[in-house]
Order: structure tokens, then C-alpha cells, then sequence
């Protein structure tokens, strides 16, 4: 045997795994679903005691989709389609993690998922061809290939005040709810941050607390969730559309239901816009947001008819005139950031034991041993609650010790913003996949989970096949993708506003500008170049 061919078949021993996957949630579990299929050994790290991710994490009061239910589940076994019903157009978070341990115990996933186990570091090795995997426990594993199921929205982030620790109530960032019920009645409780989060926990919490006070820094344009049960008869309905219904959503732009308008705002007369707008605000779901005229996100005069139409429902429907004012936004155009989903919402400021501060005019300074305090007031609180929101998109890379060829730390790497090919591979980082990584089309996010999990276990399946070992994104093919999301995001109303979609938190050093950090462009398109890789061969990848 030649001294190479050793080597390699002693690195070939010294494989825990032939994958790694680390994170239970939605795209871990299907990703190690396909890798079992093709005869890998797979294993799965799970900072988490369950499966689901997002749906684990998040069990703030109030948590629920807010694209529709069955859009939203899992696709790809016609068995658990027929198996399962949603019981509300817009679950709930409880229900949507029981849905996900059904699907764990039906595939009987668990047997490869170890829980308690946060991935601290992994470190690329050139010569034996692995990734060793380090978990906090110091525990040390090996394995050809490192799959990332991380999530986009899974690195939660406190503000930085004054006296964080010296609050003698309870607090919690929406993010890390505890797993026991929280009682809110005739409590006195804070929630500070008014994003999609905040609002579902204010609508939610509001229902049972003594007193309410909302600190919102940046109002955001919220819009009718426009939730109810589904009865049986619509359970057979959607039962039997599935084809069809799922179909739709490889056709629309994001993956949703609902897709842009092909007409522009001002080529109908305004009548008929009114018309338009009153019919989507009447609508469930994220209608009003992605089912607009197709220009409400890149002409300015289109932007500020809907934003004028959102501002005088909500003067409609809050009571105190001051109060509506403050709710709505100022320096942001309609759906320049995620629009909110709200279940009387707005009414929730309606209610005598409510209150909303003005963080901007005043802001928080010190979190006290009692309450908070801001440059104005000192406020007396039993519970507060954090829905401040996320490291976004690369936040929970940074979180990992990832490093490449050469040792090179992959957030070193990214300094200057992500470069990734399509999202899922990066220069100098052989053999790591990354599921819903940055720069991936996002949208319905388990449409592009399914997607992108099918196109590793292709490339994978396709390696398998021809005896590679080692798959690296050329330098090209990044520098390619990346310019392409740049170009695409030009324009865009979207990319003048501060927001997770533009990567800014301030309560994260370094994240305080605003850059090109998502794909704007359509699912289509996005799966169009993706196809074309795979159909070339993968030649934009070196494979040996
Ligand atoms: P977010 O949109 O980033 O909102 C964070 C909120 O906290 C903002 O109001 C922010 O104010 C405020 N905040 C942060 N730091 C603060 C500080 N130091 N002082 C005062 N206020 C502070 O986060 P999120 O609401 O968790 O939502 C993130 C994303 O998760 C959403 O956009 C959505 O994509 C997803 N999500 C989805 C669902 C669903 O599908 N059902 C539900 C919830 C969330 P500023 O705006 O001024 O920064």
C-alpha cells in the first residue's frame, strides 16, 4: 500500500461520522432524514433538550406562524401530509412542536440526535480530509462532512444596560421562555421591543397582566393576522390540494400562498386601489405585506399610499389620539421591515392598564433591582420581558468556533459581510454545507429547507457516487453569488432602513451598519441557479 493511500485509509478510521449536523430543528432533522437514506452515518448536536428549533426556543405567550399552517409543514412524506391536521389557519407555537416530536418519532430521528450538546467549535483538517467537531462538554468528534442547521433567527441578543443582573423579578428574553407556564395576573410587567415578537407576546400578555408597559423604540406597521380554527370540512380541502397547494409555492416569489400583484400601485385608479387596500387588509396572513401591488417595496410614492392607508387604520382603531401617533412609523415605509401580525393589536393600547413609553424620546438607561429606568422615569415591574430580537442570519455562525483551510476563522472570513455560494458553501471551508446559511432565499422558510436540505443530499449522493471526498465553492462561484444578491437588493426600499434584514443590532458590536445581508431576489430564481449548478456537474465547485 503507498504511503498516501495509508493515510487515507487511516483518517478514513479515524471518522466518528461521515456527517455532522448540528441543530434539531426543522432543516437538522430533514437533512439527517436524507442522510440516512443514502447509507451515512450521520449525527446530530442539539444545544436544545427537544427537536424544533425555532418552535423549541420560542415559547413566549403568543408564539404562532404567521404564514398558513399547512404551507408551512413539511412536504416531502405524502404519509405524514395525510397523517396530521392543523387545527388553526395559524398555529401556535405549541401545537407546531408537537407536530415537530410527531415527526421525530415517526422517522424515529432522536436515535442520532444527541440533546445537551452545544457545538462550541469546528476546525477544518486539510490533510485527513475531517471536520472535528468540539462540544462544550470538551467532547471531541470527527466527521467528512459539517452540515449547519442553525437557523437564520437563533441567536437571541439582551441590550447592553446598566444593572442587567440586579433585577429581583423574573425576566426572560422571548427566545429562552422558560418551559413552565408564566402567570401574568395582577403582575406588573415590561416588555421592551415592539418586532413581530414583541407584538404577539404584548396582544397575548395584555389578556391577564395587572399592568402592561410597552417600551417601544421603533414602531413597526403591523397588519390583521386574520387567524381562526379550520373545520373538517376545510381539513379535506386542503388534504386533497396539497399537490396543488405546495406547487403554488415553488411558483410564488418567497414560497408563500400569496405572491405580488402583477399591476403597479398607480395603474389602477384610486378607487380602486382603496378597494385593493381594504381587500388585503381583510385578508389572512402575510397578504398585505407579499401579495401587494407589485411596486410597494421599490417606488417611494407606492410605498407611501399603503403606509398612509396602515397609518389611518390604526388612528381607527386606537383610541387616544397621542397614543395612535406613536404607533405609527415614521422612518420607515410600509413593509420596508418585516410586517408584524397582530390579533387586536392595536386595541391592546386601548385597555386602561396599558402603557406605551417612547424609548427614542426617553431611553432606557438602567435595568434596577425593582423595575427600570429610563432618562425620565423609574418604573416598578414584577416581570420583563426581552423581545429584543436577534443576531440575525450570521449570528449563531459567530457563536461557533468555525474555522477553514489553514485554521482561518470563518467570521474572520466574513468581516466585511458574508460571500457564500448561494448561501450554502464558502470558500475555504471544504466540505461544510450550510442549510438556510446567509445569502440563501428565505421566504416560507421550510420551502427553502426543503429545497436546499434535497440539493446537499444531491451533491452528496453525487459524490458518493464518484468516490469524491472533498467539495469546495470556488472562489468564482462566490464572488459570483455574492455580487449577484448585491445587484439584486439595489433599489430596494427595503435596504434603506435599519433592520435585521440589514444586518444591524445595535446591542451586537460591529453590527451598527447597514449592509446588503439577505437574497431579495424571487425562490425561482434562486432554485434556477441552483439547478443549473447541479445540472453542470457541479463545476463550480472543486470536487475531488
Ligand atoms: P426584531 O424584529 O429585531 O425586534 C426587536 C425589537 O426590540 C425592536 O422593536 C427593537 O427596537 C427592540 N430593541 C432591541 N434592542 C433594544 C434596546 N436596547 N432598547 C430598546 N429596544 C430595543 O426581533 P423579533 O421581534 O424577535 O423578530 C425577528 C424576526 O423573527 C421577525 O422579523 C420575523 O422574521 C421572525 N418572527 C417570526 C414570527 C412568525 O413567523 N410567527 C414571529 C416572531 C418573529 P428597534 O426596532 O428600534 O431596533
Amino acid at each position: 500500500m503507498s504511503a498516501s493511500l495509508e493515510a487515507s485509509a487511516e483518517a478514513e478510521q479515524a471518522l466518528d461520522y461521515d456527517a455532522i449536523v448540528i441543530g434539531a430543528g426543522m432543516s437538522g432533522m430533514f437533512q439527517l432524514l436524507r442522510l440516512r437514506e443514502m447509507g451515512m452515518k450521520a449525527r446530530v448536536f442539539e444545544a436544545g433538550t427537544g427537536v424544533g428549533g425555532t418552535w423549541y426556543w420560542n415559547r413566549y405567550p403568543g408564539a404562532r406562524f404567521d404564514s398558513e399552517s399547512y404551507s408551512y409543514g413539511f412536504s416531502f412524506s405524502k404519509e405524514l401530509l395525510e397523517e396530521w391536521n392543523w387545527s388553526e389557519h395559524f398555529a401556535p407555537q405549541p401545537e407546531t412542536l408537537r407536530y415537530l416530536n410527531m415527526v421525530a418519532d415517526k422517522f424515529d430521528l432522536r436515535r442520532d440526535i444527541q440533546f445537551r450538546a452545544r457545538v462550541a467549535a469546528a476546525h477544518w483538517d486539510e490533510a485527513a480530509r475531517h471536520w472535528a467537531v468540539t462540544l462544550e462538554d470538551g467532547s471531541r468528534h470527527v466527521s467528512r462532512y459539517l452540515i449547519t442547521a442553525i437557523g437564520v433567527l437563533s441567536a437571541p441578543t439582551l441590550p447592553r444596560f446598566e444593572g442587567m443582573d440586579s433585577f429581583r423579578g423574573l425576566a426572560f428574553h422571548t427566545a429562552r421562555w422558560p418551559h413552565e407556564p408564566i402567570d401574568f395576573a395582577g403582575k406588573r410587567v415590561a416588555v421592551i421591543g415592539t418586532g413581530a415578537t414583541g407584538v404577539q407576546t404584548i396582544q397575548e400578555v395584555a389578556k391577564t397582566a395587572g399592568h402592561l408597559t410597552i417600551f417601544q423604540r421603533t414602531p413597526n406597521w403591523c397588519a390583521p393576522l386574520h387567524n381562526r380554527k379550520i373545520t373538517d370540512e376545510e381539513q379535506a380541502k386542503i388534504r386533497a390540494d396539497y399537490p396543488a397547494m405546495f406547487q403554488r409555492c415553488q411558483e410564488t416569489f418567497s414560497c408563500f400562498l400569496h405572491t405580488p400583484d402583477p399591476r403597479g400601485t398607480f395603474e389602477v385608479t384610486k378607487e380602486e386601489r382603496e378597494a385593493f387596500y381594504e381587500e388585503l387588509y381583510a385578508s389572512p396572513g402575510l397578504c398585505i405585506w407579499v401579495g401587494n401591488f407589485k411596486d410597494t417595496l421599490t417606488d417611494r410614492a407606492a410605498n407611501k399610499e399603503i403606509s398612509d392607508f396602515v397609518a389611518r387604520k390604526i388612528r381607527q382603531r386606537v383610541k387616544d389620539p397621542r397614543v395612535a401617533e406613536m404607533l405609527i412609523p415614521t422612518n420607515h415605509g410600509f413593509g420596508t421591515r418585516r410586517v408584524p401580525l397582530e390579533t387586536r393589536y392595536y386595541e391592546v393600547y386601548n385597555q386602561p392598564n396599558v402603557l406605551l413609553v417612547d424609548s427614542k424620546a426617553t431611553p432606557i438607561q438602567a435595568i434596577t433591582p425593582t423595575g427600570l429606568r429610563t432618562t425620565e422615569a423609574e418604573y416598578e415591574f414584577d416581570i420583563i420581558i426581552y423581545a429584543t430580537g436577534f443576531d440575525a442570519l450570521t449570528g449563531a455562525f459567530d457563536r461557533i468556533d468555525i474555522r477553514g483551510e489553514g485554521g482561518l476563522p470563518l467570521k474572520q472570513k466574513w468581516a466585511q459581510g458574508a460571500q457564500t455560494m448561494l448561501g450554502m458553501l464558502v470558500e475555504d471551508f471544504p466540505n461544510m454545507f450550510m442549510l438556510l446559511g446567509p445569502h440563501t432565499a428565505l421566504g416560507n422558510i421550510p420551502r427553502s429547507i426543503e429545497y436546499n436540505v434535497e440539493w446537499v443530499a444531491a451533491l452528496l449522493r453525487h459524490m458518493q457516487a464518484s468516490g469524491l471526498t472533498r467539495a469546495e465553492a470556488s472562489a468564482q462561484a462566490v464572488a459570483a453569488w455574492t455580487e449577484h444578491v448585491k445587484q439584486i437588493g439595489a433599489g430596494l426600499l427595503t435596504n434603506e432602513v435599519d433592520s435585521w434584514m440589514t444586518g444591524v443590532n445595535r446591542n451586537v458590536e460591529g453590527k451598527e451598519t447597514r449592509i446588503i445581508a439577505r437574497y431579495s431576489g424571487s425562490a425561482p430564481d434562486y432554485r434556477a441557479w441552483c439547478d443549473r449548478v447541479a445540472a453542470e456537474g457541479y463545476r463550480d465547485l472543486a470536487l475531488s
